[in-house]
């Protein structure tokens, strides 16, 4: 789509550009815009007839529902603080100087609306406060906008209506602010499209901003307006009870997208003087810790809080320290005062401690000169580290018998096409599959995709639906939102609860809409939670559609079971499972098989080929075009011994008393927010993402990183989901079945410096 579809040709759109002319001419440049378009989705009522009544509780209104003659009736509003929240907004930018206010709002809602602002029953303005109407319906006729804008829960042809008034509103004012309403939800998602049209006009200091409310946060703001807000002492206050300043983010610079989140340390004088002195990192400094507790070195007074300085001079060697050295130490002997204070170090975390020391001996990159107590990997679900077992079945496999599969009658090339065949049958078992049913690919994506393109092609038509979990990875929505595309299909997105748990009920509700393919994770790469897919497969079957399970976050972490879990197809990466990059497996059901045709042709796919005919290799192997990963397949299956050999179930109760003792301590440190509900007792997978006050993801990765803790920092790949909650990134940490309480303990010290730094 090019620029000039955006363009808006509503004339309705038009109308405020005069009148912000006017308005700028006596009241200044800063201009506010409230968008309320309640009628959506709104779950109360309030009675404009008698202002003083409790609002009550009241199905959606109809489309359509007249707004009476003339009279005010009842109408559905927002309810914010107490009060309608149009007028909550419209106090706020008042309060914030906004020298001109518009409300924008369809007809059915306009009177109610001008009632809530001006508290008398006349429309229009006369003060600072105009209502504009806008005619939704009229929009929506007009704009092409679709499916992919509405997967941000962006009611039809809304951003349109922002974009217009953008174009036509911003032209000459220096700060704008945009406060949705509720039930209209814009997130940062939309205002950042709104931002990227908003850069052609220099004067505009773009829209979004960082506001940490989880769902559901009623309002976005300008970095000027939050700077107002600030001022004056007031907090964003989202619904989850967070009520704290607002960490600023210049829009411009970091908006959504990995590449753009990437602020690097250098930019904040603090916080790189201080990781320019260190000279020891997290690991290091909780080793002085405690060797300080110990009374070996000059280890002086202890700490009685979190990171309260105590007067260390020396390291255990000897050597003099910094005081960023010192700072560090004293954070580790914090945390080391407060783990033993709070009784965290119980039983069950000894026995997971000692089998992630014992674990971390099998990964040579952990034990080499450069990381060997100097890193804590804590990136595992990005990538897992490579265990020596299968280093080494690819390393024999590539010294002592690489030679291709299938094609040659000499010794070597049957022995490779043995192997293959043996690694292909040891991954099927690992994954509870029967023979033939995996297909290999480059990775999970590739699965996916494999999917969208052999059964999507035949299976999608014009018109069909096509079920999608917002938090899905890119991987595993991409594929699907382009396959829609491409079929003029459509997508719905289905949303999360701040526990960070799929919303069963609007999942159930998707259903019912008879969608012909349902795709979701087992285990999500942000929140981390084990949803119910089997549950969720057979609901999805009631109905008649496919079911695919991402399992690409729960390889390494649960005993998998592909035909238990009762879906079409099942992706997954060997990578994510301790295996090579390069490889990952598509398994496919027996009905769907039937539903599939091969995307392409080529050696691999077929047995016999004759002039003009050929015959397909059994099942899932017509899926692999071309010479197939055979040493990476071969080192996968080696992995895949080596988690059998320590037992999925050891696995699964390290993950869980790890996980455990990670959200303890960061429940412990200021100004750190865990995203989702961790204190469940089912699902502890060891990935926990979370957020920190003042610090950017990026800018957290960065530090931490340098102290030699690796986490991840950004959207995930989970853009669309951050962007519903009102987040640009989060940091997140994952394990391995090597990491130990002290990784965890040293990610703490890493999180605590960082954020001390940004704070100074
Ligand atoms: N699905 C989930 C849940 C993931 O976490 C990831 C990677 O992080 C992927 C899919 C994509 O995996 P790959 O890059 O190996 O295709």
């Amino acid at each position: 789509m090019t620029r000039e579809d955006h363009q808006p040709t509503n004339r309705q759109i038009e109308r405020p550009k005069r009148e912000v002319g006017e308005l700028h001419r006596v009241c200044g440049s800063s201009v506010g815009i409230v968008l309320a378009f309640d009628e959506s989705t709104t779950p109360l009522i309030v009675n404009f007839e008698d202002p003083d009544e409790e609002p009550i509780v009241c199905a959606p209104v109809e489309d359509g529902m007249s707004v009476g003659d003339g009279k005010p009736v009842a109408r559905p509003v927002q309810m914010y603080k107490g009060k309608p929240a149009v007028c909550w907004a419209v106090d706020a930018m008042r309060a914030s100087q906004m020298t001109a206010v518009f409300v924008v709002t369809s007809p059915a809602l306009s009177t109610a609306v001008s009632h809530a602002v001006y508290g008398t029953k006349r429309k229009g303005g006369g003060s600072n406060v105009q209502v504009v109407e806008i005619d939704r319906h009229a929009l929506v006729e007009r704009t092409r906008l679709g499916a992919n804008f509405e997967m941000f829960g962006l009611p039809f042809g809304m951003l349109e209506l922002a974009r217009g008034l953008a174009d036509s509103l911003f032209e000459g004012y220096d700060n704008v602010v945009i406060l949705e309403s509720d039930a209209v939800r814009i997130t940062p998602g939309h205002l950042y499209e709104l931002c990227l049209d908003a850069m052609e006009h220099p004067e505009v200091e773009a829209v979004p901003s960082w506001i940490e409310c989880l769902r559901r946060s009623p309002f976005l703001f300008t970095r000027d307006f939050l700077h107002g807000l600030e001022e004056r002492g007031i907090a964003a206050v989202g619904p989850n009870g967070f009520d704290r300043p607002v960490p600023l983010v210049k829009t411009r610079d970091h908006v959504f997208g990995d590449e753009l989140l990437a602020p690097s340390p250098a930019e904040h004088p603090v916080a790189s003087a201080f990781l320019d002195e260190c000279t020891i990192g997290a690991l290091e400094a909780l080793r002085l810790a405690r060797a300080a507790e110990n009374g070996e070195g000059d280890g002086g007074e202890s700490a009685d809080a979190v990171g309260s300085p105590a007067a260390i001079g020396t390291d255990a060697a000897g050597g003099s320290m910094s005081d960023a050295d010192r700072e560090l130490v004293a954070i580790a002997q914090g945390i080391l005062h407060a783990r033993e204070a709070n009784g965290d170090r119980n039983a069950d975390l000894v026995w997971a401690d000692e089998f992630g020391r014992r674990c971390k001996l099998d990964f040579p990159l952990l034990n080499d000169r450069w990381h060997k107590g100097k890193l804590a990997y804590l990136d595992s679900a990005a990538t897992c580290q490579r265990v020596d077992v299968s280093l080494q079945a690819q390393r024999d496999f590539d010294e002592h018998a690489n030679a291709n599969v299938y094609r040659g009658g000499y010794e070597l090339s049957k022995r490779a096409t043995d192997e293959f065949g043996r690694a292909r049958r040891r991954i099927e078992e690992f994954i509870g599959s029967d023979e033939q049913r995996i297909a290999f690919t480059a990775n999970t994506t590739g699965a996916a995709n494999l999917v969208a393109q052999a059964w999507g092609e035949w299976n999608i038509g014009e018109g069909d639906l096509i079920v999608i979990p917002l938090a899905e990875h890119h991987s595993n929505m991409l594929p699907f939102t382009m396959l829609a595309e491409r079929k003029r299909a459509e997508v719905e997105f289905v949303p999360y609860g701040p526990d960070g748990r799929l919303d069963q009920q609007a999942f159930s509700a998707a259903l019912e809409r008879r969608p012909k393919l349902v795709c979701a994770a087992l285990v999500g790469n942000v929140f981390g939670i084990v949803e119910p897919v089997r549950e969720m497969a057979k609901a999805a079957h009631e109905v008649g559609a496919r079911f695919l399970v991402d399992a690409a976050q729960a390889l390494s972490h649960m005993k998998l079971d592909v035909k238990d879990l009762g879906a079409d197809w099942v992706t997954m990466s060997g990578h994510k499972g301790y295996g090579p990059f390069g490889i990952g497996a598509l398994w496919i059901g027996d009905e769907a098989f039937d539903e599939m045709d091969p995307l392409g042709g080529g050696g691999g796919v077929v047995t016999h080929v004759g002039v003009g005919s050929y015959r397909l290799r059994p099942r899932a192997l017509q899926y692999e075009m071309g010479t197939p990963p055979i040493s990476q397949a071969i080192a996968w299956a080696a992995a895949c011994d080596y988690l059998d050999g320590l037992g999925m179930d050891a696995v699964a109760r390290h993950d869980c008393a790890l996980t455990r003792y990670l959200v303890r301590g960061l429940h412990m440190l200021d100004g750190v927010n865990v995203v989702g509900d961790h204190d469940r007792a089912d699902g502890q997978v060891g990935l926990v993402s979370f957020t920190v006050r003042d610090v950017l993801p990026a800018e957290l990765a960065a530090f931490a990183g340098r102290l030699g803790v690796d986490m991840r920092s950004g959207g995930h790949c989970a853009l669309p989901l951050h962007a519903s909650v009102g987040l640009i990134g989060t940091g997140r940490i994952s394990f391995g079945v090597h990491t130990t309480s002290d990784d965890i303990d040293a990610a703490l010290v890493a999180i605590e410096a960082c954020r001390r730094a940004y704070e100074r």
